[in-house]
C-alpha cells in the first residue's frame, strides 16, 4: 500500500531497537527519510546502515539521551524541519507505590511526558506553517488499564495523554495530525526485562513468567515491532488526516471492553 508519504522527513526518537526501530523501518519502507536516535551509538549505526541498505532512504543518526535538554537540542539541530515526529524513550522502572519519591516522579515525568511535549512544541509550529504534519507518541496500554508495578509509567503517560487530547484539536485545522499509539505486550528487550523481574518476584523461570503473561492474552502471543511499526506508519500516512487525538491500543485484545 502506498501511504502517500514518500520523500517526507521524520524524526524517530529512541529507535535503534524495539518499537522505535519498528516505526523507523516501516516509515523507511514507505519512502520516508529518517533521523534516528538512541544513547548507544553501536546499535544505532548498525540500525541506520540496515535501513539505508534495505529501503534506500537517507538516515541520519544522533547518539544522545532524548530525555535531557542537551539531547533534545542536538536532535533538533540535526532534524531541522521535519514532517513527521515519533516520540519515544525508555520506560520508567517497576516498583511498589510506596517506593517512589519526588525525584523518581520528576525523572519519569521528564522522560515520558515533558520530553515529548518539548519536541512537539519545537517541531509542530513548522508543520503548521507548511500545512502538513504527523506526530505519533508511543505511550502504553497503562493509560487505559494500569499495570500495578508500573506506577511511574501510569502517572507520566496519563499526563502526556491529557496534554495531547487538548492540543491535538487546537492544531488539527492546520493539517497537523497528532495521536498516541499504545503498546500492550510486544516482544522487545523491555518486555524481556519485565518478565525477568516477574520471574524473580514469583520464584518461577522466565519462560514460566512469559507463558503465564501470554496465556491471558486473546492471541496467546506477544505483538511484534513490525506490526507496531506499520500501525505507526499508517498513522503518519496521508490517509490518517481525520484521526485526531486518538489513543490507538495495540494489545491483542487484552483490555477487555466492548467500546
Ligand atoms: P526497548 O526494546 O528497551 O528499546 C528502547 C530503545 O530506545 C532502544 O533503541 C534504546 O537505545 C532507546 N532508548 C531508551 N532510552 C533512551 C533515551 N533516554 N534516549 C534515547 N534513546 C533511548 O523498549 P521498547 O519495548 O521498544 O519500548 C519503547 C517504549 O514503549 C518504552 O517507553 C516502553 O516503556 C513502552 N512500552 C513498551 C511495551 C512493550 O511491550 N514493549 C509495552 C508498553 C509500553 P539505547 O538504550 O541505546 O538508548
Amino acid at each position: 500500500m502506498d501511504l502517500g508519504i514518500k520523500g517526507k522527513r521524520a524524526l524517530v526518537c529512541a529507535s535503534s531497537k524495539g518499537l522505535g526501530r519498528g516505526c523507523a523501518e516501516a516509515l523507511a519502507e514507505a519512502g520516508v527519510n529518517l533521523v534516528i536516535n538512541a544513547r548507544g551509538s553501536e546499535a544505532l549505526e548498525a540500525t541506520a546502515q540496515h535501513i539505508r541498505n534495505t529501503y534506500g532512504v537517507s538516515v541520519e543518526t544522533v547518539a544522545c539521551d532524548v530525555t535531557t535538554q542537551d539531547g533534545q537540542a542536538q536532535l533538533l539541530e540535526v532534524a531541522g524541519q521535519v514532517d513527521i515526529l515519533v516520540n519515544n524513550a525508555g520506560g520508567p522502572p517497576p516498583g511498589m507505590w510506596t517506593d517512589w519519591e519526588r525525584d523518581d516522579f520528576i525523572a519519569a515525568l521528564d522522560a515520558n511526558m515533558l520530553t515529548p511535549i518539548a519536541l512537539i512544541k519545537a517541531l509542530v509550529p513548522c508543520m503548521m506553517e507548511r500545512g502538513w504534519g504527523r506526530v505519533v507518541n508511543i505511550t502504553s496500554r497503562s493509560v487505559k488499564s494500569p499495570l500495578d508495578v508500573l506506577g511511574l509509567s501510569n502517572s507520566a503517560r496519563a499526563g502526556l495523554t491529557g496534554y495531547v487530547a487538548g492540543m491535538s484539536r487546537q492544531v488539527a485545522s492546520s493539517g497537523v495530525v497528532i495521536n498516541n499509539l499504545l503498546p500492550g505486550s510486544h516482544a522487545t528487550d523491555r518486555i524481556a526485562a519485565l518478565d525477568k523481574g516477574a520471574s524473580e518476584k514469583k520464584g518461577v523461570s522466565v519462560d514460566e513468567a512469559r507463558n503465564a503473561r501470554q496465556a491471558s492474552n486473546p492471541t496467546r502471543r506477544d505483538g511484534t515491532a513490525e506490526e507496531f511499526g506499520h500501525t505507526c506508519a499508517f498513522m503518519c500516512s496521508q490517509y490518517a488526516g481525520y484521526m485526531i487525538g486518538q489513543n490507538v491500543l495495540l494489545d491483542g485484545g487484552e483490555f477487555n471492553s466492548t467500546l
